[in-house]
């Protein structure tokens, strides 16, 4: 094995690629070689990046060409009080950001949430979706492909499902552009995100397509999945998991705690998430659900790319009389495409791993799928505190004043 400073200079001279390091050290030894082939190439200094606490080795499935780890502080929120269907209890959400203040506020929309005494938190709808393209003739022969997926899904099932043991074909819903073919596969991957699940299982499905129909596979994936892209059909069909937190705050708590009112709350949501967001023809209606998902996906190695579709959400608010006169403030958020999961991808990672500790949710469930259903419900109660808290500082018009506290 040659030492990191030898294997710089091979790969300065040309001797070696920068992927190839690996190959001839292990993977801690392969990153520092590529850092100081780096530092002596831009002049920066990589000591803070190469000072990173986990092995090379457990990130080799995660990244290629590492030099080191992008160290973004993480902290804890909670405990969140949860009343779901697989998450039960009070939680602990470790959150992962460089936003100042936001930790903070998600922590007051919980505490308030306990004060009212929980948030209900339920997953209505479950499927990791992969939608290849087919080529045909005409639409004639577009018809002839749909009809004969629609008569044969235990044939396609057969085929998906024999490339996993824990994924299961939910349905195909097929989709028709002139001689364009589209089926939108949907799987439940139980606890994984499962995107490689799904891809893999779908490439096998298309075999049997290809063989049984006119269609000619173009591309295994079509951009009706839709992956990563901010797409109506998530928002309308749900990709993942589609889940809704919701808490009813009685009337004196949102006066005590949040130092507003019901009705204050209730027209900022309106006004704001809901006309402003129309108006601006945005897919999502909510004030910063990104920001708990993001942090959310980062401490827990979700793939952080997915905040484009995890992270439309719709904020619902209701000022709800009670028969004393009160006011108690009802607040809800419905996220459509949640991609969360306990297993596989960057939830193996030391830190990332650590966090789903926290959470009591690391790997596989009981019942399988139920570590990520309740991963998915309490990041649901996380983004419903975060809107709960912004919106009532909004209302009672102390944002910037929040900020100047914290210095910034
Ligand atoms: P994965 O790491 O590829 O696979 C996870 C595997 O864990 C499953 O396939 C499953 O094996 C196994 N498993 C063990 N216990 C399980 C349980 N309780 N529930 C479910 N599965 C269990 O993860 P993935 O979730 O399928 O894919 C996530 C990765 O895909 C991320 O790294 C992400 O960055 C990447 N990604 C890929 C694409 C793509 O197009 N391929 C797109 C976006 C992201 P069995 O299948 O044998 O049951």
């Amino acid at each position: 094995m040659s030492d990191p400073e030898t294997l710089a200079e091979r790969v300065r001279e040309g001797d070696l690629r920068l992927h190839e390091l690996e190959e001839h050290t292990d993977p801690d030894a392969a990153a520092e070689a590529r850092r100081l082939l780096i530092e002596a190439e831009t002049g920066a200094d990589l000591g803070t990046v190469g000072d990173y606490s986990f092995p090379a080795e457990t990130a080799e499935t995660a990244i290629e060409n590492m030099i080191g780890a992008a160290q973004v502080p993480m902290g804890v929120v909670g405990p969140a009080e949860v009343d779901g269907s697989a998450a039960d209890g009070e939680f602990y959400l470790p959150l992962a950001t460089t936003e100042g203040a936001l930790l903070a506020s998600v922590n007051r929309g919980l505490s308030v949430i306990r004060s009212a005494g929980g948030a209900t938190a339920r997953v209505t709808k479950n499927g990791m979706t992969r939608a290849p393209v087919f080529r045909v003739a005409g639409v004639a022969e577009a018809a002839e492909t749909v009809e004969w997926v629609e008569g044969n899904l235990d044939a396609l099932r057969e085929a998906a499902e024999s490339t996993t043991n824990h994924g299961e074909l939910l349905g195909v819903e097929p989709y028709v552009v002139g001689d364009s073919v589209y089926l939108r596969f949907a799987y439940d991957a139980k606890d994984a995100m499962g995107m490689n699940m799904a891809t893999i299982a779908t490439e096998a499905a298309c075999e049997v397509v290809e063989a049984e129909t006119p269609a000619s596979l173009v591309a295994l994936s079509g951009n009706l999945c839709s992956d990563k892209k901010p797409a109506a059909i998530n928002a309308v069909e749900g990709r993942g998991r589609s889940v809704t937190a919701d808490v009813v705050i009685p009337g004196e708590v949102v006066e005590e705690r949040l130092h507003t009112t019901a009705d204050a709350v209730v027209e900022a949501n309106t006004r704001k998430n809901l006309v402003g967001s129309a108006k601006a023809g945005s897919l999502g209606f909510n004030a910063h659900a990104a920001n708990v998902v993001a942090a959310a996906f980062l401490a827990t190695g979700q793939d952080e790319a997915q905040v484009v579709e995890g992270a439309n959400a719709i904020t619902t608010m209701d000022a709800r009389e009670r028969e004393d006169g009160e006011t108690d403030l009802y607040a809800a958020v419905s996220l459509a495409s949640l991609e969360v999961g306990t297993v596989g991808g960057g939830t193996k990672l030391p830190t990332q791993s650590e966090a789903l500790d926290v959470l009591g949710l690391r790997g596989g469930g009981d019942p399988a799928g139920a570590n990520a259903d309740a991963l998915a419900e309490v990041i649901a109660v996380g983004a419903l505190a975060g809107e709960l808290s912004l919106l009532a500082a909004l209302a009672s018009n102390h944002l910037a004043s929040a900020h100047d506290e914290l210095g910034r």
